[in-house]
């Protein structure tokens, strides 16, 4: 096989979640970083889910994406800022099957070919950017070999969409709002996993697949400058989220 033939690929599937405390509104537009702490439960990755393949190869002359079978730009900054903060974590990948050796300066010139599918309608209100986000940033972490644990890879998955930190974990999740300026301490944590409450049943209702109107990023940048009320909603959520950590705590214990 000529060195140039070669194609490393690998697929992972990422479920979607919904909020219980929702995250509405950004403090920093560019890194994601919400101004109250959130929580959500992930879905069952059989229901509502994301698979995203991706793919490396020396014979690749850019880096491009096909969502849903229709080629994609990757030059909006979300998409850009994932791929840049993984790659510069890459590591060294053999597969010594194939002959293939990757070393870790190569990724910075190595294109990659990314294709993904929602199983449920996309920018429809479903979240279908934190599956599709997760799905993107777990996927890239496998095929580069990236060492960092899951509430680390959330922080890079944070940076696409923000609700999409917290689809990398199953059962109830926080996304913790953190207070370094560069973000890094704005993670999701596992709070209890999905064997907590093996008997909840999530019906969702699909009342209309078309593209909604509003994109939440306008939705919670027109919230952020307009509305009186929100940092008062902060507050109160922080409050309920509180109570509902002492809920959940409780469950688990007994
Ligand atoms: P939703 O409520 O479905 O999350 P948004 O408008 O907030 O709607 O986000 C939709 C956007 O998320 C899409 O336009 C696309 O940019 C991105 N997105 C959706 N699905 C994927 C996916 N599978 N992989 C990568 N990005 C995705």
């Amino acid at each position: 096989m000529a060195a140039e033939k070669w194609v490393l690929m690998v697929t992972a599937q990422t479920p979607t979640n919904i909020a219980v405390i929702k995250y509405w509104g950004k403090r920093d537009e560019t890194l994601i970083l919400p101004v109250n702490d959130s929580i959500s439960v992930t879905l069952d990755p059989d229901h509502l889910c994301t698979t995203t393949t991706v793919a490396v190869s020396p014979s690749f002359d850019q880096d491009r994406m096909w969502l849903n079978g229709k080629e994609i730009s990757l030059g909006g900054g979300r998409y850009q800022n994932c791929l840049k903060e993984i790659r510069s974590r890459a590591c060294d990948v053999e597969d010594t099957e194939k002959g293939i050796k990757i070393e870790k300066k190569d990724w910075q010139k190595l294109h990659l070919h990314i294709a993904s599918f929602n199983n449920f309608p996309t920018a429809a209100g479903l979240a279908s950017s934190a599956a599709g986000f997760a799905c993107l940033v777990f996927s890239l972490a496998k095929l580069m070999n990236l060492k960092e644990n899951q509430s680390q890879l959330s922080a890079i998955a944070r940076q696409g969409s923000g609700s999409a930190c917290r689809s990398l974990f199953g059962g109830f999740v926080k996304w913790i709002l953190g207070k370094e300026g560069n973000g890094s301490d704005s993670l999701a944590v596992q709070l209890v996993d999905e064997e907590h409450w093996n008997d909840l049943v999530i019906i969702i209702a699909v009342v209309s697949s078309r593209q909604k109107e509003t994109s939440s990023t306008t939705g919670m940048r027109e919230s952020v400058e307009t509305s009186l009320l929100l940092q008062h909603r902060a507050k109160v959520q922080f409050l309920i989220l509180s109570d509902c950590l002492e809920d959940i705590g409780s469950c688990y214990n007994n």
